[in-house]
């Protein structure tokens, strides 16, 4: 059958359809002694097993797909609209404003990295120390903020911080730690930001795989994610927001698409100025971008009702059965009544980070990350300011993550293995 153009499919709706599967859910792996054994896949932080619906999305464009935007055929209109067509799904599922900007880029760190390229001359991003390396490094020019003991400390030091700025400002904050799962303020700090001329940009690459967001009722005016943390495969992520300065900025890469005309020798090129075809140069990953699109399609569908409850029931009882076992110490920001997304690091009393996650994976078949994720100032700040101190800069944390496809065992597994491992050391 030829499939139909579908430029005006609606969004998805809010239907609690059943929580969907994961790929890879019945992987089984060897563990030492060569026995098999389910694999419990604790670091969906770090990337999330593919949706079921998404590997579908995938599998249905692939028979089909054609260079998009500027081929005349029917496969390449056919592909051309469901491209168009996940921009548009990616903009009603951050809640965008409709004349917001949606480029779609590598992942989140080319997202941030392509903002950064269009800030107006002189821009000063404003930055807290708890930042993932890619929402911390790419400014040209930053003021950075020491972690804040409470909230509202946060929104005090952006006050004082963008209060003391000339010129134009960004303030860049995370919605969700990729280190303890903490949920930011980005309400009362976009709120803050506006009061002072300036503007936000919110690093969602691990709040969007577990909560809703609403761009327009934020007031935020940039929102960068990831495919892969959002249960699409590898390749795409986005940039949403205002359109003035993207409009303006260089071109993140120069060739075709990005060009209205190039003239000969000396005559220079004619920039678009929209900001998709300016910023998306060159043929890109279009399946990346429908299995994003059908992520949010997916998870839209189920209802973030269902899905935060679920998470929130294992994140809990991960985060009681790490607190019951002595010489686990989970790392947090704010303290343990904070609210957060199912994101927990810790350490273990006795063994280093690597060891412990080594042993997990080699005896009990669980994957979880070890390191300072990409997050090197906010985790020597938690393991320097956590109880007994530490002073040794290799010194690092195993962060263990769950989401969609997690189970009970999973979790009861890992609080298993680390009481073995504790009571062992
Ligand atoms: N921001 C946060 C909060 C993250 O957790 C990550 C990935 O770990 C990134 C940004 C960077 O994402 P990517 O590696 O997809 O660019």
């Amino acid at each position: 059958a030829i499939p139909a153009l579908e430029t005006t499919a609606a969004p998805a709706v809010a239907t609690s359809r059943p929580i969907p599967a994961v790929l890879g859910a019945d992987l089984e792996v060897p563990v030492k002694g060569g026995r098999l054994v389910g694999y419990a896949n604790l670091d969906y932080a770090a990337s999330a097993p593919c949706l079921e619906p998404v590997s579908a999305a995938v599998a249905a464009a692939l028979p089909a797909y054609s260079s998009v935007h500027r081929g005349a055929g029917y496969a390449s209109q056919l592909t051309t609209a469901r491209y168009e067509q996940a921009r548009h799904t990616v903009r009603a599922f951050v809640g965008a404003r409709t004349d917001d900007a949606v480029i779609f880029t590598r992942n989140t760190t080319d997202a941030t990295n392509l903002l950064a390229g269009c800030l107006p001359a002189g821009t000063t991003a404003v930055v807290f120390d708890t930042e993932h390396h890619a929402s911390l490094l790419p400014w040209e020019r930053s003021v950075r903020l020491a972690p804040p003991a409470f909230p509202g400390e946060a929104v005090r030091a952006a006050d004082e911080a963008l209060a003391g700025i000339e010129g134009p400002k960004l303030l860049v904050v995370t919605a969700a730690s990729n280190v303890t799962g903490e949920l930011w303020p980005i309400a009362a700090l976009a709120h803050i930001a506006h009061r002072h001329g300036a503007r936000i940009l919110v690093d969602a690459a691990q709040l969007v795989p577990h909560r809703r967001l609403n761009l327009t009722a934020l007031d935020l005016d940039y929102v960068a994610f990831s495919g892969h943390k959002l249960y699409a495969p590898f390749g795409a992520g986005v940039l949403i927001g205002r359109r003035d300065w993207l409009a303006e900025g260089e071109p993140y890469l120069k060739g075709g698409g990005a060009v209205r005309s190039v003239g000969s020798a000396g005559e220079g090129a004619e920039w678009h100025d929209d900001p998709e075809p300016r910023h998306e140069a060159g043929t890109p990953n279009v399946l990346g971008a429908i299995a994003l699109a059908a992520a949010c399609d997916a998870l839209t569908a189920t209802g973030w009702t269902a899905l935060v409850r679920e998470e929130e029931r294992l994140i809990a009882r991960l985060r009681a059965g790490l607190a019951s076992i002595e010489g686990v110490r989970e790392l947090s920001l704010w303290g343990d009544d904070h609210p957060r997304v199912g994101i927990v690091s810790f350490t273990v009393a006795g063994y280093s980070a690597r060891e412990v996650a080594e042993a997990l994976s080699s005896e009990y078949g669980i994957g979880v990350r070890d390191g300072k994720f990409c997050a090197h100032p906010f985790v020597r700040h938690l393991l320097e300011t956590a109880d007994g101190g530490c002073d040794d800069d290799t010194a690092s944390a195993v962060r263990a993550s769950i989401g969609i496809g997690s189970t009970q065992e999973h979790v009861d597994r890992l609080v298993e293995a680390l009481r073995d491992l504790v009571a062992r050391s």
